[in-house]
């Protein structure tokens, strides 16, 4: 098998380019087969270099490597227009000197007429130019365009996704292979291409399944294998429209910019139209490209839900070893601007910290903003997590409070003393621990949740502790003072 990816560098790499990769991909590594990557950069005004980087640099964060190319389209050009006159030579294709504002006028005439010949009205206007007229004309160096003559017939194909698809010819243009300017039109190039690169699955997303039947038909009229293809159901935001910018993140590098992690945003998108078919969904890469086929592919669209991506991410942190939890963590606070200069943590508590924060985030963005109150000074208190934890008993709250400080003082800085001692506090006063843990949380990390208690206390260390739990003392019977009651 030899399989591609062509994206058009008009714009960064989008979920439903980053699917179609990733399709191909598995499928090369799944049959042991070859995965050529190609820039389909033929069109100057779009495309842009900084997109070829996106692209490339979203396909190598994702893990998805390619065994040949980049090969930039453009570089084609001279082939390209070969195949093209190799077409006309053959008599498989015509020269349209036709102005754009003489077929229009044609156009209209024949519509308003109801001649419903439009679809070979190139064709008719062409045929009134006599051969020899039309030779002259081109050595006299007037512009055409060369149009692909459609044979009469049906065009079918047994598509990998779909099954069987067919299409009328009479319903095909007699479309443009080369234009006036000498560049190639995407059909003829990409056929080209393809066949150059012998080419045996074009796997694509089902917007291109109208131009599949014309690239059928320029393979025939080159006398080129034809390869099979498969068209991938496409992707719609949670409101069962297609996804566009109005669903918010498309951009791949928009996720890695959130905390995603590239074996999990993989093995969100090979979900995207495809299931193993056994209800399993998380499936690292080699599981993946054991299990993929494209008969397990959906012809319906596929949703693309930010939530489960979220969730799945979240798996996979969980799933983490503390080496790499630590790294990324610590990449994405310096993403946000946070560097080793700015946390106050040692390398022990701050592993203590990453594992413990693992388990409750579903992103590193998520993480590090989780890891606030940790690294560096309190901020405020969050005005929730203050009245449901202290202010229901201002007076009570700061005593236990100052009890629990001077309790703490006493005890060795580890897990087990710390909780015997905080126990035994609560069951001094006829309590239940939480009634102690929940002022304390919130004095500790100014938030409602956190994680264990003790593991907060470990992570900021006897001296940040203490002074937390004094300022939260001072800050209560203050509020005391100065607000009423209620
Ligand atoms: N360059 C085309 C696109 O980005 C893809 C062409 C193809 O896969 O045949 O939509």
């Amino acid at each position: 098998m030899r399989l591609r990816f062509a994206p058009s560098p008009t714009g960064y790499l989008h979920v439903g380019g980053a699917r179609t990769a990733l399709f191909n991909w598995l499928l090369a590594r799944a049959g042991g087969g070859d995965f050529v990557l190609r820039i389909e950069d033929t069109d100057r005004d779009r495309s842009r270099p900084e997109h070829v980087d996106a692209i490339l640099g979203g396909l190598s964060w994702l893990g998805i490597d390619w065994d040949e190319g980049p090969v930039f389209q453009a570089d084609g050009l001279a082939r390209h227009r070969r195949d093209a006159l190799r077409l006309l030579d053959a008599g498989r294709a015509y020269r349209d000197f036709t102005t754009r504002q003489d077929f229009a006028r044609a156009r209209d005439a024949a519509v308003a007429a109801g001649t419903g010949t439009v679809a070979r009205l190139s064709r008719e206007m062409a045929a009134q130019v006599p051969a020899d007229e039309s030779d002259r004309r081109a050595e006299a160096g007037e512009p055409f365009a060369l149009r692909f003559l459609v044979p009469p017939g049906t065009t079918r194909w047994r598509d990998l996704v779909h099954g069987r698809l067919s299409f009328e010819n009479a319903e095909i243009d007699d479309f443009v292979i080369l234009r006036g300017d000498g560049t190639p039109t995407y059909n003829l190039a990409v056929v080209s291409d393809d066949a150059h690169a012998s080419i045996t699955h074009v796997v694509r997303g089902d917007d291109h399944i109208s131009n599949t039947p014309k690239q059928i038909l320029l393979y025939e009229a080159l006398g080129r294998p034809v390869p099979a293809f498969g068209h991938l159901p496409m992707i719609l935001g949670p409101d069962g429209k297609r996804l566009s910018k109005r669903h918010g993140a498309r951009a791949v590098d928009a996720f890695e910019a959130q905390g995603v992690l590239p074996d999990a945003m993989v093995n969100f998108l090979a979900l995207l139209g495809w299931s193993p078919g056994t209800g399993e969904e998380i499936l690292s890469r080699a599981g993946l490209v054991e299990r993929f086929s494209l008969e397990r592919v959906l012809r319906k669209g596929a949703v693309f839900d930010p939530d489960k991506l979220f969730w799945m991410n979240g798996q996979y942190i969980a799933r983490m070893d503390g080496d790499r939890l630590v790294a990324a963590l610590r990449a994405a606070l310096a993403r946000d601007g946070v560097g080793s200069d700015r946390i106050a943590l040692g390398e022990d508590a701050f592993r203590r910290m990453a594992a413990a924060l693992g388990p409750r985030s579903r992103s590193f963005a998520e993480m590090a903003r989780l890891a606030r109150p940790y690294i560096g000074p309190l901020g405020g208190y969050d005005p929730k997590a203050a009245r449901k934890g202290w202010y229901r008993d201002r007076v009570g709250t700061a005593e236990l409070l100052a009890a629990v400080r001077d309790r703490l003082a006493g005890a060795g800085w580890e897990a087990e003393a710390l909780e015997s001692s905080l126990r035994a506090l609560a069951a001094e006063r006829g309590v239940g621990a939480g009634k102690v843990f929940q002022p304390l949380r919130v004095a500790l990390t100014g938030v409602s949740a956190s994680p264990g208690i003790f593991d907060v206390l470990l992570i900021l260390g006897r001296k940040r502790s203490l002074a937390r739990i004094e300022r939260a003392v001072s800050h209560i019977e203050a509020g005391e003072r100065s607000t009423p009651a209620g």
